[in-house]
């Protein structure tokens, strides 16, 4: 288990083994999430709309 590598979407579930460079990375206040390439783009929209200055 020490290097598995497998992550899975924190919004859809999707899973990636290893994670995609298309995914979004983020630390919140439940640890590292990972969201996949579509939920990113859903993602963007709405930080973008509601709190640009907290997208890194
Ligand atoms: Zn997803």
């Amino acid at each position: 288990m020490s290097d598995k590598t497998a992550v899975s979407c924190s919004w859809c579930g999707a899973t990636a083994d290893p994670a995609p460079v298309t995914w979004t990375v983020q630390t919140g206040a439940r640890g590292i999430e990972y969201l996949c390439e579509s939920c990113t783009r859903d993602n963007v929209r709405k930080i973008e709309g509601s709190l640009p200055t907290e997208w890194w």
